[in-house]
């Protein structure tokens, strides 16, 4: 490819500026032309495309959201926009194009790079919902204002001895809140990749450490579990301690990226750059250990969703 576009799709994730920036630097530094679509693929259809320099890029690199916008677009989701989209990148003589998103996102890639526009995505989406990579840009920042967050609560379920329900993000994947749970010491942590029973889990959990001397208790909910009103009102019933609940929500979604996000977000859009340079299309950039790899985008929309269950484990058996 000699002319490519980049462009930021689904939820917005910290560390999408990241990933646009090395895009477009990596894309200079090859001696490519490179364009800034704003607005996701609704901007492709609209022609929101503008070329971008070295400095079209400065100062994003620490900011969270994503500098080129970001939308959901029900029109490029049919058979007669994605041809369309295409017809315009033909017209402005784009022969490439990095998308950075979700997996809704990546099926968007896959059907461009069929209709003639060789696509490459990139995972950004806090959640860290995509199965074919380990990490996902954004997920390490959420993680971390998560804990945060999680931290300050827990000030004051303490001085009240009480019980706070905490519910962060993740429809279907419980990373986060595994991950943070861990973090944050809660005495259960309730992920929508495994069945929870109500007594066994969280009121027996609970009456155990406190008779141990345990006075105030964290139970962080994915959101895919949801219900965190409902199942704090069942704490206080049971238990007889006093709970409270807390929704993080968007909050999780800003701020500025983490190092890690950062430098993932770095090396990933170099990766697409490199890939399109070689001539590859329909290819998506993921983690596996630390190292950045490609796989078919068709291909790894189908593989199948992991969990850690030893790290399930761990935050059981340190739950007490
Ligand atoms: P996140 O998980 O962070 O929400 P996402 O990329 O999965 O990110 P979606 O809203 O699912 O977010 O997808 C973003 C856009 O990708 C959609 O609005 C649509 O334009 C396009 N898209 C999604 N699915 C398809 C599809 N099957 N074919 C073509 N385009 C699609």
């Amino acid at each position: 490819a000699k002319k490519i576009a980049v462009l930021t799709s689904g939820g917005d994730a910290p560390g999408m500026n990241a990933a646009v920036r090395s895009v477009v630097r990596t894309a200079i530094s090859f001696g490519m032309e490179v364009y800034g679509v704003k607005h996701g693929y609704n901007g492709l259809l609209r022609g929101e495309v503008d070329k971008m320099y070295l400095r079209s890029v400065s100062n994003i690199i620490q900011h969270g959201g994503t500098s080129l916008f970001t939308a959901r677009s029900p029109e490029f989701n049919t058979p007669e926009g994605v041809q369309k989209a295409a017809d315009k990148c033909r017209e402005l003589g784009i022969d490439g194009v990095v998308v950075i998103g979700g997996d809704g996102s990546f099926r968007g890639a896959r059907d461009l790079t069929g209709a003639g526009i060789p696509c490459i995505g990139v995972p950004g989406t806090i959640d860290n919902d995509i199965s074919s990579s380990e990490y996902t840009i954004g997920y390490d920042t959420a993680m971390n204002t998560a804990m945060e967050m999680i931290d300050r609560i827990r000030d004051t379920t303490e001085s009240h001895d009480r019980c706070s329900v905490v519910e962060v993000m993740g429809r279907r994947c419980g990373d986060i809140a595994l991950n943070t749970g861990i973090a944050v010491g809660a005495i259960a942590t309730l992920v929508p990749e495994v069945p929870f029973d109500f007594e066994k889990d969280l009121v027996d959990r609970i009456k155990y450490a406190q008779q141990t001397g345990k006075r105030h208790f964290i139970v962080v909910v994915a959101e895919g579990v949801g219900h965190s009103e409902e199942i704090c009102k069942r704490i206080q019933e049971e238990t007889g301690i006093e709970s409270r609940a807390t929704i993080l929500g968007h909050v999780q979604r800003g701020g500025s990226p983490t190092l890690r996000d950062r430098v993932v977000a770095s090396r990933m859009g170099y990766h697409a750059v490199e890939l399109l340079r070689d001539g590859k299309s329909n290819r998506v950039v993921v983690m596996q250990g630390e190292r950045i790899v490609d796989f078919d985008i068709t291909e790894a929309l189908n593989m199948p969703r992991t969990f850690d269950e030893k790290l399930y484990k761990i935050s059981q058996d340190l739950s007490r």
